[in-house]
């Protein structure tokens, strides 16, 4: 791998954990504050503490890369901030606005195009915080919708419910006079189990063509409302959510869709929305280039450099990952350790630097987008030898895959959407391939 001799920050994460309560697929790292409790002093003061140790995160970091290290490390004008948690929306606009103060007060330049989006949830905003948004120039609003069905949203344990989720829209709808904040993007969720989750024992039960009728009349809704960006997730049951740990669900199995259940439903979804919508990413539809937002991307380039602050949070540095501990408690002594020596953080980095796990990122990141992979990027990247072992895998898969488009040697995608769904199984062959021969290559 050639190595650039400066390297470019452009894209900044901000990690927000608090939660009103956890929801029973979360796997993130949250810190629940329960329900209503977001006005009350104690939670004020949660708050405070947290913003007086992220931005001493931040001031440590750019001390460490941007004066300590600035032969490698330069600050370009930021295309994308990105709040996200937890429920960043629950946080004190004011913490917010201290939060972007400091960003550009340490050097960076937020400009009128840097994206900055906030991810919202329905119940924890009102007309008056938006304004705020505003004023500080969010731009961007990622809408925690989910589900527009009361059971579904009971099942999930989430804390709002339909009504809730319409008063949300029509709060952002006031906003599209606004001068930058002008793009919402709406997540929902498919793929629910066949059965009750919730505690509540007035929620009935759901069968699977009640689950299916409702992703039709979700999608319906969606496509009513026609936001710029919807962003659709098949449940994922993950270690440590409840769905996994109390429950025992496992993906595919029951109460869960089949395998073959939850394809249908990716590619009616694709069905149903792709006549408004451009499907550019596995998970992502945009109605316009307008609508295309910034930040999501640098993750599916699988290569891109970004900074990330906050508990939790997962920086990208030089194909090293800073991850921060996944509770307050232990992210606060994590700061700490940075105050005293603000290498801290550069000595505890997981090392993606071979190109296997490089090859494999980029790979697994690129496939998922419309646009996929320019070879030529590999070959400029990692030489000749490496683009041919690729190229040759690529070769044997198109015999059997249906769903592998490669034009002039050169560009690499898969069909959408059939193509999406075997995104997985393409990537771990290409991969396999490539790690024997690079072993068989190294012993000779
Ligand atoms: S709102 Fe999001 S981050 Fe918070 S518990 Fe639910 S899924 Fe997790």
């Amino acid at each position: 791998m050639k190595n650039n001799i400066t390297r470019n920050i452009e894209n900044i994460y901000i990690h927000l954990p608090f939660c009103q309560k956890k929801c029973f697929y979360c796997s993130f790292p949250v810190h629940a504050i329960g329900k209503n409790k977001q006005d009350n002093e104690h939670f004020d003061n949660i708050q405070q503490t947290y913003l007086k140790y992220i931005k001493q995160e931040i001031v440590q970091t750019n001390i460490m890369l941007f004066k300590h290290h600035n032969q490698i490390w330069q600050k370009k004008p930021l295309k994308s901030i990105y709040f996200g948690g937890g429920t960043p929306s629950l946080f004190q606009p004011e913490y917010i606005k201290e939060i972007l103060n400091l960003i550009q007060s340490e050097g960076f330049f937020i400009q009128d195009d840097t994206e900055i989006t906030m991810e919202c949830d329905p119940g924890t905003f009102d007309a008056e915080k938006i304004q705020f948004y505003e004023e500080l120039k969010i731009n961007r609003i990622s809408l925690g919708i989910q589900s527009f069905n009361d059971k579904i949203l009971q099942n999930l344990n989430r804390p709002q419910n339909a009504q809730t989720n319409y008063e949300a829209i029509q709060i952002l709808k006031n906003s599209a006079k606004f001068k930058y904040l002008s793009n919402v993007s709406i997540d929902l969720i498919m793929n629910q189990p066949q059965m009750t989750c919730s505690k509540d024992k007035n929620n009935l039960s759901i069968n699977l063509n009640e689950v299916d009728q409702i992703w039709d009349q979700d999608l319906e809704q969606v496509v009513q409302l026609k936001p710029g960006h919807i962003s659709i997730y098949s449940l994922a049951i993950e270690p440590g959510s409840y769905f996994y740990e109390k429950n025992n669900f496992r993906e595919g199995q029951f109460p869960l869709p089949s395998d073959e259940r939850a394809a249908d439903n990716f590619i009616k979804t694709h069905q149903k929305l792709s006549p408004i919508y451009n499907h550019y990413e596995i998970s992502s539809y945009v109605r316009s280039d307008l609508n295309q937002p910034k930040h999501n991307p640098i993750y599916w380039e699988g290569n891109k450099d970004f900074l990330a602050f906050g508990m939790g949070a997962s920086s990208l540095l030089n194909y090293r990952r800073y991850t921060r501990p996944k509770t307050v408690t232990r992210y606060y002594e994590y700061v700490e350790q940075l105050n005293k020596n603000p290498n801290f953080y550069l000595e505890n980095g997981e090392d993606e630097s071979d190109i296997q796990s490089q090859i494999e990122s980029i790979l697994m990141g690129r496939l998922r987008t419309f646009q996929g992979l320019d070879l030529l990027d590999i070959k400029n990247s990692y030489g000749e030898d490496i683009y041919n072992i690729i190229c040759n895998k690529i070769e044997m898969l198109l015999l059997k895959s249906p769903y592998l488009i490669f034009q002039n040697q050169r560009y690499l995608k898969l069909k959408c959407p059939e193509g999406y769904l075997v995104c997985d199984d393409i990537v771990a062959e290409i991969s396999y391939h490539l790690q024997k021969k690079i072993f068989r290559n190294k012993n000779k």
